[in-house]
């Protein structure tokens, strides 16, 4: 025993003597941080409308200095934001890990669902239901989960962003923390998921109520209001307006409404949620220990401002200069804290937006609002005259129709029939295109392309029966502002910058698929890929 020992202490200082001759690297290299950066409804062409406007620190330092996938899209239909957040974070669509849409109707008790619900656990923070959250919802890993099992738990994930789904999906099922806002009382809170007590750190940044401050003066734009330029009319009757103001135009003075709700419909939302993801960084001491962190954050109000305002509106414009700031503290706190080339940081969208129908169709292009309320109750007459009952669908949601299979099977009826019936009354409706069995998508006679897309945003479990695929720009939705969540390109095609660590400036314009990011991480960061992983990975270097 005794000379085993001997010769094993022997040939273990002969390797250490050879290893220290050799002065050779043996220790996995990681990164010290991982931040993902999620703005919400970026659109690709954001970056390059907007160039001329940016400073040299945020949106281009990423785009100039990083790797930049400029043909970056979701390949799947329903594109929003909780199936988009799920999507990068677990590489692979809701066909794999179960986030179909923000809602859906569980097909087995026919009760409406929202994503990231989960009755067994309390709010942390505040009083009410908006804490009631969880990814139990969500099927499969995420990368941030692989980092955390790859490093035995003994790093850090952060998840933050005004959404409670844009925190939730991104850290996964084991963050250490995920915070969204609530407006009642201006406050970042979470759920007993996660902790009991919101941390002290969490607790004084409440205390500072920065959310009031940052709405005090209300509204007005960065630089003088002739110099945008790139942006159509500020009043104008295609675009929403906030809570309680009676015009569309600036300044929006936040006075009428309820400001700490409204600061989502604006660039504050954005400097808050930067500000507590700074505030994360200290106090958690992120990427400043022998393991790798994972800082997950989403900016939420481009998706408000957006949805409210459009594509073409000055307020946009406003909000994506104001975010290029924001990313620029963010960039130059990292470098101070973290160290330049010790981080990594992804950028990218969890879905696009089309544009206003108004203003395109000022500009004779065609597009236009759906008239759901008109084409439901047609199809309830027509179903009553073809098979003798007009209640039959008992969900609609991400434009499919869920049928109600009691009443089916109990009646009789054919399936078809009843397809038939509703493709027939859809016909008659502007802006419809065509009606597809999500049962028997492959012998529908439309593109691959499509098909595939449906196929990955499908899921028997959570989605519908037959979905209402419109025409190019129609939507279901207001007449004011614009929405997404269709196959088409202009909802498709998000930005994807990767920076820092070890990378270098490069294109890539082959086509990239949000699914491909976990992935890449997982190959960049020596870990396992999340467990539905689907995508594949893009050569960064
Ligand atoms: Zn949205």
């Amino acid at each position: 025993m005794k000379k085993v020992f001997i010769i094993l202490s022997i040939q273990l200082m002969t390797v250490f003597a050879f290893g220290q001759k050799q002065k050779t690297t043996t220790v996995l290299s990681r990164p010290k941080l991982i931040v993902g950066i999620v703005v919400d409804q970026m659109r690709h062409d954001y970056l390059q409308k907007f160039y001329n406007r940016y400073g040299e620190g945020g949106f281009k330092r990423m785009m100039n200095q990083g790797v930049n996938c400029s043909n970056n899209h979701y390949s799947y239909a329903p594109t929003v934001t909780a199936a988009g957040h799920a999507s990068i974070y677990t590489g692979t669509t809701p066909a794999v890990h179960g986030i179909v849409g923000n809602d859906w109707t569980d097909v087995l008790t026919g009760k409406k669902m929202y994503c990231v619900d989960d009755s067994t656990v309390q709010t942390v923070g505040t009083t009410g239901k908006t804490g009631v959250m969880s990814p139990k919802n969500l099927w499969t890993s995420t990368i941030t989960d692989q980092m955390r099992m790859a490093q035995n738990f003994r790093n850090k994930t952060i998840a933050i962003a005004l959404k409670d789904r844009g925190a939730i999906l991104p850290g996964g099922h084991t963050a250490n923390g995920a915070y969204w806002y609530d407006s009642k009382e201006g406050n970042w809170i979470t759920s007993t998921f996660y902790m009991k007590d919101l941390p002290n750190w969490v607790n004084s940044f409440n205390a500072e109520k920065q959310a009031a401050s940052l709405t005090k003066n209300g509204w007005n734009t960065l630089y003088p209001i002739q110099t945008y330029v790139q942006s159509a009319e500020d009043e104008s009757p295609y675009e929403g307006k906030i809570s309680g103001e009676k015009t569309t135009s600036f300044p929006h003075s936040f006075s009428t409404g309820n400001a700490l709700e409204s600061i989502r419909t604006s660039p504050f939302g954005n400097t808050i949620t930067k500000n507590f993801a700074i505030r994360s960084i200290d106090e958690e001491k992120l990427g400043q220990s022998q393991a790798t962190d994972f800082l997950a954050i989403s900016f939420s109000s481009p998706d408000y401002v957006g949805h409210t305002f459009g594509p073409q509106s000055i307020e946009l414009e406003d909000t994506y200069l104001r975010l290029d700031r924001d990313i620029e503290d963010l960039l130059n706190h990292l470098d101070q804290k973290v160290g330049k080339g010790n981080y990594l940081v992804f950028l990218t969208a969890d879905h696009a937006v089309a544009e206003t129908p108004g203003y395109i169709n000022s500009k004779k292009m065609p597009g236009g609002v759906f008239d759901r309320i008109k084409a439901m109750n047609e199809i309830k007459n027509s179903l009553k005259l073809s098979v003798g009952t007009g209640d039959l669908i008992i969900g609609e949601e991400n434009s499919q129709l869920y049928l109600d299979q009691k009443v089916m099977e109990s009646l009789k009826l054919s399936r078809e029939k009843v397809f038939e019936t509703i493709e027939k009354t859809l016909f008659k409706m502007e802006g419809f295109s065509r009606l597809i069995d999500l049962k028997n998508i492959q012998n529908t006679t439309i593109i691959d392309l499509y098909k595939d897309m449906i196929t990955n945003g499908y899921h028997p479990a959570r989605s519908g029966d037959f979905m209402i695929l419109l025409k190019p720009q129609w939507f279901i939705g207001y007449k004011t502002g614009t929405t997404h969540s269709t196959l088409y390109a202009y909802d498709t095609h998000v930005p994807l910058l990767f920076y820092g660590w070890n990378l270098s400036a490069k294109e890539i314009s082959t086509k990239t698929n949000i699914n491909d990011i976990a992935p890449t991480l997982a190959n960049l960061l020596k870990c396992n890929e999340p467990s539905g992983t689907t995508g594949q990975i893009i050569k960064l270097k």
